[in-house]
């Protein structure tokens, strides 16, 4: 782990690493946050008096279960799932559902864990949760994704409901996904609940500027860091890594305002374009297509596919890891250090290692972690919740148009709040404190619940 807490949070930590063993991401999510929080600690001494911490740090109520299916042949596959609703103090537990392999209670609980302060941030009536399976939609047939789907919803749907819980997607659930589990749910609850749910499609529920929100918001936030050092995003040379949701809309918006966006990834390799990522392309391979991000250069000949290659070693002024956790380590923080980078803004969850933190801290790079730059999207499912409330559909302009307004005044918060705090310039501490200390008022407010 990176920097030392102070002896009363520590001792909180060595408890949660006790209580809570081999769950390595949560640990990791945990350490990061109360890294930050001794000035907060000191300045509330109510707070530890009422161990705000160890409650925040304890889910509300975590789900386990079996999720049965057969595939196209017939055979029968077992998978695990999981719902960590970690914190509803600010409204219904919010957060997306992951599909990967990978996906176990410490992934899961390291993920819902952020989300409780990211959706503070966001200034919306959301709570903190998160779910997924290992399930692997890789190679699925759409009719095998479905049947996973609705034996996955089949036990899900009892712990879900718009003032509840409320899914959206994530690594591996997209559109797709989101309209196979919503109708299912529909079906066994007889309740057409647009608001369970966000993420939907445009013609049952969704949001305009859904699909785009985390990846435009991540470089609004940019934006707005850059601003703040009197810098700006046009002119800059910029790589992304992955090349799913979050990352195609980063490179769309990116483009737009003018910055050059010359690599992506996915887990296979990368992607080098000196000419600018052609978006339209892109899209067309991932979203329609469902290809691998190789099949670019079959058309753009002069952009050139690395198998397995490391996206970090390509220089550029602005770096955004958009793909998975831990994917951006020490090593490769210096490499872009070296390189000239200026800023960094954290599209996925956590995908920069401690020591990569550190060594972006110690450079000065304007470093926005993802509880900030990535709270775009469900800020937006938050807008998506209002639309449904109200049964009203907003404009795409009307809807990006409040989604950058709330990108700058999290920027503000966490800006303020890290200069209040002694760390000026640090969007770790700001973004933390900032989150925490609304989830810890209303906690206090509501009692020991
Ligand atoms: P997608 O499934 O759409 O895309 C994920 C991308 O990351 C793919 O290109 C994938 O490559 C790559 N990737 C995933 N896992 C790995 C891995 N272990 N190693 C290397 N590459 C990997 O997911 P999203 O774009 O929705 O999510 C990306 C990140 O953004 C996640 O951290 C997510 O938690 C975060 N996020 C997403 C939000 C959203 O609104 N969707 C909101 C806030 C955060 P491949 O296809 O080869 O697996």
């Amino acid at each position: 782990m990176s920097a030392r807490l102070d002896e009363k949070l520590d001792l909180i930590y060595r408890d949660i690493l006790q209580r809570n063993p081999g769950e390595d991401e949560f640990h990791q999510a945990v350490h990061e946050v109360l890294e930050t929080l001794g000035p907060v600690m000191s300045r509330y001494p109510d707070f530890v008096d009422k161990k705000i911490i160890q409650r925040i740090c304890e889910p509300e109520r975590q789900i386990i279960f079996r999720v049965p299916w057969q595939d196209d042949k017939g055979e029968v596959h077992i998978n695990r799932a999981f719902r960590v609703e970690f914190n509803s103090a600010l409204g219904p537990y919010k957060g997306g559902m992951r599909f990967h392999p990978s996906v176990y209670l410490g992934i899961i609980k390291f993920l819902g864990f952020e989300q409780i302060f990211k959706n503070a941030l966001t200034n919306m009536p959301i709570g903190g949760g998160k779910g997924g399976s290992d399930f692997d939609p890789k190679g699925k047939s759409d009719a095998e994704v479905m049947r996973f789907c609705q034996s996955l919803m089949t036990e899900l749907y009892r712990h879900l409901g718009e003032y509840t819980d409320v899914p959206a997607g994530d690594i591996g659930v997209g559109q797709r996904e989101i309209g196979y589990l919503f109708g299912q749910y529909k079906r066994i609850t007889n309740r057409y609940e647009s608001g369970v749910f966000t993420g939907k499609g445009l013609d049952w529920g969704g949001s305009r500027a859904r699909k785009e929100a985390t990846g435009y918001g991540a470089v609004y936030f940019v934006d707005e860091m850059l601003k703040a050092r009197k810098d700006k995003i046009d002119g800059k040379t910029m790589v992304v890594s992955g090349s799913g949701n979050v990352a195609i809309y980063a490179i769309e918006k990116a483009t737009q305002l003018g910055a050059k966006v010359i690599a992506c990834s996915d887990s296979g390799g990368i992607i080098v374009d000196e000419e600018g990522i052609d978006v339209a392309l892109l899209k067309r391979i991932k979203e329609v297509e469902r290809r691998r991000i190789s099949a670019y250069v079959e058309e753009r000949t002069k952009a050139t596919y690395t198998e397995g290659g490391n996206i970090w070693s390509v220089p550029c002024q602005i770096a955004l890891p958009c793909a998975t956790q831990n994917e951006l380590n020490g090593k490769d923080a210096k490499q872009l250090v070296e390189n000239g980078l200026v800023a960094v803004a954290e599209g996925a969850n956590m995908p920069t290692t401690p020591e990569g933190m550190r060594i972006f801290d110690e450079a000065g790079i304007a470093f926005g972690p993802g509880k900030a730059a990535n709270a775009g999207g469900v800020a937006t499912s938050a807008l998506e919740m209002q639309q449904n409330a109200s049964r009203d559909t907003w404009t795409f302009k009307h809807t990006e148009g409040r989604l950058h307004e709330i990108m700058i005044e999290i920027h503000k918060a966490a800006y303020e709040t890290a200069d209040e705090f002694g760390s000026p310039g640090n969007y770790v501490v700001g973004a933390n404190t900032a989150g925490f200390l609304k989830v810890a008022r209303a906690m206090d407010a509501m009692g020991l619940v």
